[in-house]
């Protein structure tokens, strides 16, 4: 999202964010008028080639999986619709491709309103927000992607908008100065954070509903991949489909990158009528990929040969991410999980170290040997 460069806007607020817990800077209406057109972004956004084809579910009948998130969320909305209010803020948690934003939009397709999307770091200045807020109509939700990563500034004014409603700005500078309070239509905040730990204490305690989407279990990803498959008409069988959903590593969007490129594969291969996925396609396409049994990755294999040049000593994330020319936020956010949740790694107040389960599958696949990546 490009800002418009606009010196004359670039004083007080933006540059200078208020020290959180001090009198939050006031907001100028006329600021807030000529960038209501700025980050807003009314849904949907179709860009994705995977939103083209459809493959994110719609509503809570077609989402696999996270069957306590689900309740009570379900619980949540059903509630607030009775009472006629917009449900409490809600906030999800978990690493990237569980799910988030499907559940962000089929939370708004369920109260038949209509999503905002941004997200925190596009989200540079106190007016970036109050152009979204003031554009809300009443009972959209506001999704708010990578919500730990809202600069302090905006924070604060986020803290009135979601608690009462109402924005503060002021009129005229100088002397003449007058600060007003401008109330917002009701709404529902749905904030997604891959790192809920960075996210404040103040910020985490206005979302009344606290949501953690945890990895999918094989057979969970073997449904997803069923009904991507037939959405993207591709015959998948039941055996390839194991093997793709025990690589995906727990999360729905690997198992349907993994889809699409056997279906690619599968596609070159058929001659006639629909491609088909078996099991010799599906375990050709993942060691194409360079994806073992495990379903880990080059970048995972680099991380655990790192550790495994020393295994007795433990590496700072710094020291990994400098070694393998990538970021720390990635490393910790994306790669790691999995690693712990597989026993490959374990983590110590003085750093990361492989495990003895880890140095075996780094072993297994560490060649890259077509061969060892077959069972
Ligand atoms: P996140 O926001 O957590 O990064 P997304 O909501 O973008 O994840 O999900 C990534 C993709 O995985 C989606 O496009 C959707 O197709 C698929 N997906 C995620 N969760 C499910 C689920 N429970 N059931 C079916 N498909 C899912």
């Amino acid at each position: 999202m490009s800002d418009r460069e606009d010196p004359d806007e670039q004083e007080d607020l933006d540059e200078q964010p208020a020290p959180p817990g001090e009198g939050r800077r006031p907001w100028t209406p006329e600021q807030a008028a000529s960038d209501s057109d700025r980050p807003t972004q009314p849904e949907p956004t179709p860009t994705e080639r995977e939103q083209e084809v459809g493959l994110r579910p719609v509503q809570f009948g077609d989402f696999v999986g996270q069957a306590d998130v689900l309740h009570l969320l379900d619980v949540t909305l059903k509630a607030a619709a009775a009472r006629r209010e917009a449900p409490d803020h809600i906030l999800l948690c978990g690493p990237p491709g569980l799910g988030k934003t499907t559940l962000a939009r089929i939370t708004s397709n369920e109260l038949g309103t209509q999503l905002h999307s941004t997200s925190g770091p596009s989200l540079e200045r106190p007016r970036d927000l109050v152009g979204i807020l003031t554009n809300l109509s009443s009972g959209d939700v506001l999704f708010i992607d990578e919500v730990h990563r809202v600069p302090a500034a905006v924070e604060e004014y986020l803290y009135t908008a979601m608690e009462d409603l109402a924005i503060d700005f002021t009129f005229n500078e100088g002397p003449s100065a007058r600060a007003i309070s401008l109330s917002l239509e009701p709404f529902t905040l749905i904030g997604a954070t891959t790192r809920e730990g960075m996210l404040t204490a103040p910020f985490q305690a206005r979302f009344g509903l606290k949501l953690r989407l945890q990895p999918y279990a094989d057979d969970e990803l073997v449904a997803i991949l069923m009904r991507s498959a037939g959405l993207l008409q591709v015959d998948l069988a039941a055996e390839a489909a194991a093997i793709l959903a025990e690589r995906s590593r727990g999360t729905p969007r690997v198992a349907n990158r993994h889809l699409k490129r056997a279906r690619d594969l599968a596609q070159v291969r058929t001659r006639s009528g629909r491609p088909q996925i078996d099991l010799e396609v599906a375990l050709e396409c993942m060691v194409s990929l360079g994806v073992d049994r495990h379903g880990l990755e080059a970048m995972d294999r680099q991380i655990l040969s790192l550790l495994a040049r020393e295994p007795e000593r433990p590496i700072g994330l710094k020291t990994i991410a400098a070694a393998v020319a990538e970021s720390e936020d990635t490393i910790e956010g994306v790669y790691e999980p999995h690693l712990l949740r597989k026993g490959f790694l374990s983590k110590t107040a003085r750093g990361r170290l492989i495990t003895q389960a880890g140095l075996e599958a780094l072993g297994e696949g560490g060649d890259q040997g077509a061969a060892s990546l077959f069972r």
